[in-house]
């Protein structure tokens, strides 16, 4: 995240969100993150701004992200094998295996595509989540404080993230009777985050730079930031280097050559071995072009093994929460300014080798796949009946 992604629209939610939100920044232990595509002095400004308000740690996603797409890799390498060494029903549900971390895509999945589409969705949890279930369970235990004290914020780049922070998969409880915890308390879009900083008539660029809190954050000694290629998770990219490697032992080293199919949104990746193309990749971005890939999958001519699917056309960059373009700038050049700037200063790397990783999963989840893994950074998804009325006014 960068202070040019965010816009001033949607103070509706802002006033909503905050009444009940500052008394509990400034008394109870706070967290709040933000996705990654942020340089590192609005990173520390922001870091600054939030500790004014009695926030007690700020987070970027990037690091939840690793284990989000960990977690990912080996979900996919399971998947592939069940479909290849099994014959039986549930294994050609197996692939493609399709991203989860878009809560626009699962809502449109679960209301209108309902029980075909969904065994195809990763059970991954996206990175919104997975930080939440960290916060809420081991960091709490780790740092001995209640899961209930802690006010838990995120900024995203949509509304969709606001829906899916309430879905009841990610509300759980202690004790038998206990308090009902959610992963995430509340989420704020970009826009309303600088709503916030104009609330307060805060002079940003002359905000000091605080240091960053190195807990759960993708933050280097030297004072950069690291993460993976790809504005909208790197999903594809990832899966597609750990499954070449894993699958068929080819390490891939340099950029992906991903290749334009119909338009700038739908973008594939293919690996061939002895003349035989052993994996297919795509991006899907925008509902014109998942609607067509679905058609595909429910005929059973999808060619893709992995899909990594998003509802806004260009990716999170262009969610409905970021910022419009000014005018005579056209929305193509903002994105295309975006997509350099997202990764300007940050130092790409493999979250296989991430350390904060490790140590979660060496302290916590014992082990990529395990059964506390699936516990607490996988979900279910459910196909939404529709009611009798609304039936009726389609019929
Ligand atoms: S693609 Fe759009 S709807 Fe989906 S997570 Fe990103 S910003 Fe939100």
């Amino acid at each position: 995240m960068s202070f040019f992604l965010v816009s001033i629209k949607e103070r509706l939610s802002l006033s909503l969100c905050l009444p009940s939100l500052e008394p509990l920044l400034l008394f109870i232990l706070a967290f709040l993150h933000f996705s990654p595509c942020v340089s590192i002095q609005v990173f520390k400004k922001l870091t600054t701004l939030f500790k004014t308000l009695g926030v007690k740690a700020v987070f970027d996603t990037s690091c939840s992200r690793d284990l989000t797409l960990i977690e990912s890799c080996y979900e996919f390498i399971t998947r592939y094998r069940q479909c290849h060494l099994t014959t039986d029903e549930k294994s050609k549900l197996a692939l493609p295996m399709i991203s989860s971390a878009c809560p626009g895509w699962i809502c449109y999945a679960e209301k209108t595509l309902g029980s075909y589409i969904l065994p195809y969705i990763s059970s991954v949890k996206s990175p919104q989540q997975t930080i939440g279930a960290i916060i809420k369970n081991h960091i709490c235990q780790m740092l001995c404080i209640r899961p209930e004290d802690i006010y838990h914020v995120t900024v995203m780049p949509c509304y969709d993230k606001k829906l899916e922070a309430v879905r009841d998969d990610f509300v759980f409880q202690v004790e038998a009777q206990g308090e009902k915890i959610t992963e995430v308390d509340s989420v704020l879009t970009t826009g309303e985050l600088l709503d916030l900083v104009k609330s307060r008539s805060v002079d940003f660029a002359s905000l000091e730079e605080s240091p960053l809190d190195k807990l759960l954050a993708n933050a280097a000694e030297g004072g950069h930031l690291y993460g993976v290629h790809g504005s909208s998770g790197g999903y594809a990219e990832i899966i597609f280097r750990y499954a070449a490697k894993t699958l068929f032992g080819k390490e891939i080293v340099g950029p992906l050559n991903f290749k334009t199919i119909r338009n700038s949104d739908f973008k594939e990746v293919t690996l061939e071995v002895d003349g035989e193309t052993v994996l297919k990749f795509a991006l899907c971005y925008g509902f014109r072009n998942l609607q067509n890939v679905v058609r595909k999958i429910k005929a059973g001519k999808c060619e893709y093994q992995f899909l990594e699917i998003m509802a806004c056309p260009s990716g999170c960059l262009n969610g409905g929460g970021q910022i419009k373009p000014k005018a005579g700038e056209s929305a193509k050049d903002l994105i295309q300014s975006l997509e350099l700037k997202y990764m300007e200063n940050v130092t790409e790397a493999d979250p296989l080798e991430n350390p904060i990783i490790k140590g979660l999963y060496a302290e916590w989840l014992d082990e990529p796949g395990s059964e506390k893994a699936k516990k607490h950074m996988h979900t279910e998804y459910h196909p939404i009946v529709k009611s009798i009325t609304s039936q009726l006014q389609n019929w």
